[in-house]
């Protein structure tokens, strides 16, 4: 006999044990197409609860492509992504939902110039939970807490160093609490000195336990920090690993990757 639909999920009989292994991400076979130009040529992998994965690979590899399909920022032409039980593309799923589960950041901060911090990070708080005043501003303080920028809540973008207007940007995602975190090269336009302050911020959110999947050209702080890592060439996953695999490279590419970079 098929299982009565009234049996509950895991989640709602609280089997952590299960819970634990689901994928929050899984992408399966995935092609993407611009034009004559296939970008993504069967992409397969998930990204478990409470992971963070780091993405390397050339630039043009697909990297950002991959990231974005996750969000529904770009449509599949084959194969299947889901994030958190929802079919990515199945015109069935509520598309906010999904946008709010999945938080993504980008290398430029995108703040809007004219709101101050807090402003910038309650806005999609009130508009789009609907949250009263407060209760936003609340979760506001909490967020630029877990960034280090408890002080900077009423100062303008303008005001900030691209460090700390970075990470804002991470506090407003946060804002949303997002089951995972999708992060594309959101050091590579700091300065070095800036970078640093970013890097940290992202390994506190592993060290808590949030589900990340990063791009990244910081290859320490991805062997460090990554549970695993995933090199991407010309559209296809080409090794996965621990972060042992940057000091054995099991392919000619992720050999020539590291030595000559990007
Ligand atoms: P990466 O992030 O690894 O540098 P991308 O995913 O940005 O790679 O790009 C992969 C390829 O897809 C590149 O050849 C790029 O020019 C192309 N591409 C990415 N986005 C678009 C787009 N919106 N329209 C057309 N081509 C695109
Ligand atoms: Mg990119």
């Amino acid at each position: 006999h098929p299982a009565p639909a009234s049996i509950p999920s895991d989640e709602a009989r609280h089997l952590p044990s299960t819970a634990a292994f689901q994928p929050i991400v899984r992408l399966n076979n995935v092609h993407k197409s611009f034009g004559s130009n296939h970008v993504l040529k069967g992409v397969s992998f998930e990204v478990t609860k409470g992971e963070m994965i780091a993405i390397i690979g050339a630039s043009g590899s697909g990297k950002s492509t991959a990231l974005r399909c996750i969000n529904h920022l770009e449509v599949i032409d084959d194969g299947a992504i889901e994030v958190c039980g929802m079919q990515v593309g199945d015109p069935a799923i509520d598309i906010r939902r999904l946008r709010r589960d999945v938080g993504i950041v980008f290398q430029s901060y995108n703040l809007f110039p004219h709101l101050s911090v807090e402003e910038n990070i309650t806005l999609a708080l009130r508009h789009v939970k609907q949250l009263g005043k407060q209760e936003a501003r609340t979760i506001a303080s909490e967020v630029l807490a877990k960034v280090g920028l408890s002080e900077k809540g009423q100062a303008y973008p303008e005001q900030l160093s691209g460090g700390q207007q970075q990470r804002v940007a991470i506090a407003r995602s946060l804002a949303m609490s997002p089951k995972v975190m999708l992060f594309d090269e959101v050091t590579s336009a700091l300065d070095p000195q800036l970078t640093g302050e970013v890097l940290r911020v992202m390994e506190d959110l592993a060290a808590g336990g949030m589900t990340m999947l990063l791009v990244t050209h910081e290859m320490a702080f991805a062997k460090r920090v990554a549970d695993r890592i995933i090199f991407m060439h010309q559209g296809k996953v080409w090794e996965i690993g621990d972060g042992t695999m940057l000091d054995h490279p099991q392919t000619q590419e992720l050999r020539a990757f590291l030595d000559n970079g990007l």
